[in-house]
């Protein structure tokens, strides 16, 4: 058997005649003069780690993969390959019809040819071969190469060679300056390439438009936390009574004041973004991008003037919009998310359609400033949530005022009269017969899910593939997507969470693989987040039905509580509200599978215990952790009723 210094002794395609060696071409050492994979000399078998020296498997493991990306960087074709493997054989055939030379290097005539497909695993996420690159470019297996041939893209890709990648206009092109795609093109910036963004805000159907940042900043999570700030501040003022606060004048809430003063937050933020864009040396273009060809972008602004631009790799992050009923007069008179957080004047008796995040966010902040708000509910609320703390949720909004009409859906909107706000009436028909209920609302604002914003870019020019049901882009666990050197992030991926947190993260990580030599992915698992409810729910990991179904319910123990907030005793507020949960894993030493809590500042309490989860946190660990007196947090720490126990969890005042 081969040494692994005999990746040497790389199989050559047939010199086709009137052409040179293998490894002569310009540009390229022979890859054996750089030595082995790992030093081994002649005539023994190759190790992972050289005795003596104290490298560790982890070391040697390094020094590979960097053999690997040298092989990869110094040979035009280079395929992974084994000598007995059909679709190794294809493809080298392939390249030989082509008359291009590749290099192969045989994994079953090396003696490590099982770590080397590990690392390759890791650099790729492909295990199997052929494993073939082309001018850097991972193209993929027999399929992916051979389908690659078909569209022309391999064609391309082997014609970069000759042009050589820097004479691309960029690096890296960015699509979308939101969470995601502002973090990875800061981060491909600061390890030294050439990075452009391009954001565009298509005007939502009531003309709303706005900064670069993208839906979390302008028209998501940070207007969203500030108006949940100003029902929170109301409920506030109420309770300061019981705390001897007294005033005498009427308090009201002006909604103007509000809007002002977040729309003004909002323009610092945007324009701070632009600042740490230019700092960082980013090239930010306000157009929207559409692919016209392989590597090449049109940019259209918003005087429709197009310029094009070509980039080595691109990154696809441009989010989700609000998605529309589809019946008369919804893109007419109703409002969305969109709208809503820069809306001039106080939308008053207020219609929510729609019952997750979005819908139960906004239902709750617009009722805790004071408006009439009905939230018209499809089927469940909070669907994909733990139903328990979701119908907790609903009772607690429904307690503080919203009206929920459950099992219902609108027909038809008609305007009965304009003004800021108009009216508007609803006609709503049940989903479980005939019946129908209509009523007469200021605001209709549909927050009923959002389409991906990845059918009008132009990725049919280049064969990217979408979920055509869904609009979504599946990626492999690298966030590469079926075009080797295009990328996406952020809401528009296929099974990902849509939060800002996640599309920051794995915006971060890609620019530090793709640029920075980094083999860190994105950690999808127990994400945590946060609902923020008038009284918020926070959670991570499994929902109490998911857990059952994939641990079945006697492989768990639920642990859980009532509790009464320290705040809430002389506010008079209710004892019985507050819960807290966590689902155990008997199997396995009782880790913790889900988290769930709901109460005030939840949001903050789940962050830290999403912090444990991803160490590892059991009950008994929790057990040995001692509280913080008083909060509402330490009530993770002493849990003691189990759910099977059928024990009253109720709490009996002071
Ligand atoms: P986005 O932030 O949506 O950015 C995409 C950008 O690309 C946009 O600016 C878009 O205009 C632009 N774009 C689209 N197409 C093109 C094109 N062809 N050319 C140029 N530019 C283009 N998440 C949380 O974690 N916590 C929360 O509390 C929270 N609250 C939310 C509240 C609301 C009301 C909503 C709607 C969302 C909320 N989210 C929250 C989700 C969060 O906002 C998203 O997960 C996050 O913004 C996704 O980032 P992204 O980079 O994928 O896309
Ligand atoms: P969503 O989670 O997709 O929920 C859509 C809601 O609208 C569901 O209740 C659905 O009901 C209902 N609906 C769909 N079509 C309808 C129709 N034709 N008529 C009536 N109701 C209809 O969407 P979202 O609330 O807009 O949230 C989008 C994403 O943004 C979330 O996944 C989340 O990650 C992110 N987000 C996060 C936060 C946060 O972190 N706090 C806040 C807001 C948003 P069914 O259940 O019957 O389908």
């Amino acid at each position: 058997m081969a040494q692994l210094g005999d990746c040497i002794t790389l199989a050559q395609s047939p010199t086709p005649p009137g052409r040179g060696k293998v490894g002569t071409g310009p540009n390229r050492r022979p890859a054996g003069a750089r030595g082995a994979l790992v030093s081994s000399p002649p005539g023994r078998r190759a190790r992972l780690a050289t005795p003596g020296t104290g490298t560790s498997i982890v070391e040697t493991r390094e020094a590979m993969r960097r053999r690997l990306q040298d092989l990869i960087e110094n040979n035009r074709v280079m395929i992974f390959s084994k000598s007995y493997c059909p679709h190794s054989t294809r493809v080298k055939e392939l390249f030989s019809s082509l008359g291009v030379e590749y290099n192969a290097l045989e994994l079953d005539k090396i003696d490590n040819g099982s770590s080397v497909q590990e690392v390759l695993l890791e650099i790729t996420n492909q295990k199997t071969v052929p494993n073939v690159f082309v001018n850097k470019v991972h193209m993929g297996g027999c399929d992916q190469t051979l389908q690659a041939h078909q569209s022309g893209l391999l064609k391309k890709v082997l014609q970069e060679d000759s042009r050589g990648s820097g004479t691309y206009d960029y690096d890296l092109i960015v699509i979308g300056g939101g969470s995601g795609g502002l973090a990875c093109a800061k981060e491909a910036a600061v390890l030294g390439k050439k990075v452009m963004v391009l954001d565009f805000v298509v005007p939502s159907p009531h003309g709303t438009t706005w900064g670069l940042g993208g839906t979390c900043v302008n028209v998501g999570c940070i207007p969203k936390k500030l108006m949940h700030q100003a029902a929170l501040l109301g409920q506030a003022l109420h309770d300061s009574r019981k705390y001897g606060w007294e005033y005498n004048q009427q308090v009201k809430h002006n909604w103007e004041t509000m809007i002002e003063a977040i729309q003004n937050y909002i323009g610092s933020l945007n324009w701070g973004y632009k600042l740490s864009l230019r700092e960082k040396a980013v090239t930010y273009i306000n157009s929207y991008g559409t692919f016209v060809d392989h590597h090449k972008i049109k940019a259209t602004n918003r005087k429709e003037q197009e310029t094009s631009y070509t980039a080595a790799k691109f990154v696809i992050a441009t989010g989700e919009r609000p998605r529309y009923l589809g019946i008369q007069g919804d893109k007419e008179y109703c409002i969305t998310s969109d709208d809503l957080f820069s809306l001039p004047y106080c939308p008053g008796k207020t219609l929510v359609v729609g019952a997750s995040y979005v819908a139960l966010e906004c239902a709750g902040f617009l009722a805790g400033i004071g408006l009439d708000v009905t939230v018209m509910v499809r089927s469940i609320l909070l669907r994909g949530f733990d139903q328990e703390m979701a119908e907790k949720v609903g009772s607690y909004m429904e307690q503080h005022g919203v009206k929920f009409l459950r099992k219902f859906i609108p027909v038809t909107i008609q305007q009965l009269e304009k003004g800021t706000p108009g009216k508007l009436r609803v006609v709503a028909k049940s989903i479980e017969g005939p019946e129908t209920i209509e009523d007469v609302y200021n605001t209709v604002l549909l927050a009923i899910g959002r389409d991906s914003c990845t059918r009008k870019i132009g990725l049919e020019k280049i064969g990217v593939k979408i979920n055509e049901k869904t609009g979504k882009i599946p990626v492999n666990d690298v966030e590469q997507t079926n075009v080797p050197y295009v990328y996406a992030i952020g809401d528009i991926l296929e099974g990902k969470p849509e939060l800002t947190p996640v599309a920051i993260q794995a915006g971060k990580l890609l620019a530090r693989r793709l640029f920075g030599g980094s083999l860190e992915k994105c950690d999808y698992i127990n994400v945590p987040t946060t609902v923020f409810t008038p009284l918020e729910y926070g959670c991570c990991g499994l929902s109490e039905e998911k857990a059952i179904e994939v641990y079945t319910k006697d492989n768990l123990e639920v642990y859980h509580t009532l509790f009464w907030p320290l705040e809430w005793t002389i506010a008079d507020r209710d004892n019985n509200t507050c819960y807290a949960k966590i689902i155990c894993n008997k199997r396995d030493n009782d880790r913790v599978i889900g988290f769930h809590v709901f109460g005030p500042n939840a949001g903050e309490i789940t962050q830290g215990f999403a912090v444990a989860m991803k160490c590892g946190l059991t009950k008994q660990l929790l057990n040995d952790t001692i509280g913080i007196h008083p909060t509402c947090g330490e009530v993770f720490t002493t849990l003691e009723i189990t759910k099977s126990s059928g024990l009253a969890i109720t709490q009996k005042g002071c």
